[in-house]
């Protein structure tokens, strides 16, 4: 109950919607209870084809109607022998199939149109879960995204969305429908026979327990089955990326085995769910078959008795069959919601982790850059271990200062904390004096332009990689871009020019290619600072004069703090940083450096060799 009451709130946003559909089901109980207890005067005029039956029931007729059980009865009785009478039973019949007929068309017409807005509340609710973890995940900080975790990302936004979706379907339907079905139902059955309906009263709690009971066990299992599902996404996803590798180094049977484990164990958490889902369905209609057998003994006995008469016998137990399905469906929303729950907590997993790099309310403005960049005692750890420790270095508007040292050494941590991916847990890193954790995210983020060493390019075409996070771009300036990017020619020759998609991570270009189309991203984005992590991957001759050309157009005239791996940018440097093991250990000019003779000197010579 505690879980459907936790999805149902999803919905209980959508007051209008639910309001609709909540009015239909009301509407469309009311017609389906008349559509079958139509079935009473139907067999009673095919039963007693003699008149003598309707005089009798005419003349016993009291004629005063009071709000009590026998008297509402007497009273359409009644009725029915008048009506049957005058118009002959032939007429009388040919009536009833049309009130019946009539009477079944609204209840369709009401269930459809009580779907027609439960739909809406279904997918307008899961559209808001998709669309609030999008932008979640747009604003999470890069610390919440180590790589396992992609593919169970990307299954809490398929599986388990889909999941919640499901759930809160049945419940709606559990909480705004079947209720309302169930007791028009018991009320109509009451009116026809109270002493049946306090039978069947003392025997629905018993059902209740027994099918509680199989769901007991359920949540676990969904539990363990849906990390499974996030495990295998994220082989999946590993495999999909690397496949390159996976094939060249014959690693296939590795990782088939790898997958088969994580399917063979989801295979066994799955089976295991669908047996227990799929006892409850039999067990709930046995349930119901020995309720109906209990009610078809006793009132079979009563009808002996003269007590009931056995059309109306007849069709109470057609009304009561229509009893099982509302409990039926609330029975399935218990295990839908069971399972719906635990998707939901993996989906509010994401959606309430915290955003812990973010820009307050009161936050001051930097719209510009005119003086310096500064890290002043700057420590950072992504977990226990200190990454970096005691930086201290100053980059003035318009140096190039490059950070140099081997690999693991904290270069790429120590440009990342300026752009802010991650926040210094000592120190502090001031542009013009003023602390980024204090200056608006976006204006920061906006001074800075990023080109990695692995281009990052989206399957879009050339245009729309180029002009990426600008608004109104002109042809005009995205070619020119390209073209100080070294970068006009080659697309020029592409059969779609600007327009060529460029394919799943920018696949059909060759490595210096990738590299010059991000080099224009950034030309375009014309940033005052320029963070640039330069490829280590060997590019051809000709690729790499062209690519270096393309960096010293977007190094002129921009400060720039490059992780430099080419001699030719470390020479040229206005300050060179050398970084060992998260601490900076010598900086100044190359020829400065060389002079003293010590880590800068070792490193050149070790790049030389
Ligand atoms: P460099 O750029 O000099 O090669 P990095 O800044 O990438 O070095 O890495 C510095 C250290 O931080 C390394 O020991 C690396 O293992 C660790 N590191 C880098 N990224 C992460 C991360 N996301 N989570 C945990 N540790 C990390």
């Amino acid at each position: 109950m505690k879980n459907l009451i936790r999805i149902a709130r999803i919905a209980l946003t959508l007051k209008k919607q639910l309001f609709f559909n909540l009015m239909f089901n009301v509407l469309g109980m009311f017609f389906s209870i008349f559509s079958f207890a139509m079935i009473i005067p139907l067999l009673r005029v095919i039963f007693n084809s003699d008149e003598s039956f309707f005089r009798n029931t005419i003349a016993e007729y009291q004629g005063n109607v009071t709000l009590n059980q026998d008297s509402i009865l007497d009273f359409f009785n009644y009725k029915l022998a008048v009506f049957s009478l005058a118009n002959g039973k032939e007429s009388t019949l040919i009536y009833i199939c049309i009130f019946l007929v009539s009477m079944v068309f609204l209840k369709n017409l009401f269930t459809y149109l009580s779907n027609f807005y439960l739909t809406n509340i279904v997918h307008l609710s899961v559209k808001d879960i998709r669309d609030n973890m999008y932008q979640k995940i747009i604003r999470l900080p890069m610390s919440f995204f180590s790589d396992e975790k992609k593919g169970d990302l990307l299954s809490r936004f398929s599986a388990d969305v889909k999941e919640v979706e499901i759930s809160i379907k049945a419940t709606t339907n559990a909480i705004f429908k079947e209720p309302f079905y169930i007791i028009g139902y018991l009320i109509t059955l009451t009116l026809i026979s109270i002493k049946l309906t306090l039978f069947i009263l003392i025997f629905l709690p018993v059902a209740g327990f027994v099918i509680s009971k199989i769901s007991n066990g359920l949540k676990k299992r969904t539990n363990q089955g849906q990390i499974d599902v996030g495990k295998m996404m994220s082989i999946t996803e590993e495999t999909l990326y690397g496949l390159r590798i996976v094939k060249g180094f014959n690693a296939q049977s590795q990782m088939i085995d790898k997958y088969k484990e994580s399917n063979n164990r989801l295979f066994k958490v799955m089976v295991g769910i669908s047996r227990r889902v799929y006892i409850a369905s039999p067990v709930s209609e046995f349930l119901g078959v020995i309720a109906t057998a209990g009610v078809l003994l006793y009132g079979g006995n009563l009808v002996f008795a003269g007590e009931i008469y056995p059309d109306i016998f007849i069709g109470y137990l057609i009304l009561f069959s229509q009893l099982i399905t509302p409990f039926k469906a609330i029975s399935k929303a218990m295990y839908d919601s069971s399972q719906g729950i635990s998707a939901l907590n993996r989906v509010e997993e994401v959606l309430f982790e915290e955003e812990t790099i973010k820009s307050d309310s009161k936050c001051l403005n930097i719209n510009s850059f005119s003086k310096e960049i500064c890290y002043s005692n700057v420590g950072f750890k992504y977990e226990k271990d200190w990454v970096l420790k005691d930086i201290n270095i100053t980059i003035k508007k318009g140096q190039t200062a490059a950070l140099v040292g081997h690999s693991g050494s904290g270069k790429t941590t120590l440009a990342d904390l300026l752009i802010r991916f991650y926040d210094v847990q000592e120190g502090e890193i001031l542009i013009d004096g003023k602390n980024i954790k204090n200056v608006d995210l976006n204006q920061l983020r906006s001074l800075m332009g990023v080109v990695t060493q692995e281009s990052v390019l989206f399957n879009d075409t050339i245009f729309n990689n180029i002009a990426f996070g600008l608004k109104k771009v002109s042809k005009e300036e995205v070619v020119n871009a390209s073209k100080m990017a070294n970068a006009h020619g080659f697309i020029s020759k592409l059969d779609n020019g600007y327009e060529t998609v460029i394919g799943d991570a920018g696949n059909k270009l060759s490595g210096g290619q990738k590299q010059r189309i991000s080099i224009a991203r950034a030309l375009l984005k014309n940033p005052n600072i320029l963070i640039l992590d330069e490829a280590t991957s060997s590019l051809d001759t000709a690729s790499e004069k062209a690519v270096q050309e393309a960096l010293d157009h977007l190094m002129k005239n921009r400060t720039s703090l490059v992780i430099a791996h080419r001699l030719s940018t470390i020479q040229h440097a206005d300050i060179i940083f050398v970084v060992d093991n998260g601490k900076i250990v010598e900086s100044g000019s190359h020829e400065e450096l060389l002079i003293k003779n010590n880590f800068y000197k070792k490193f050149i010579d070790m790049q030389a060799i």
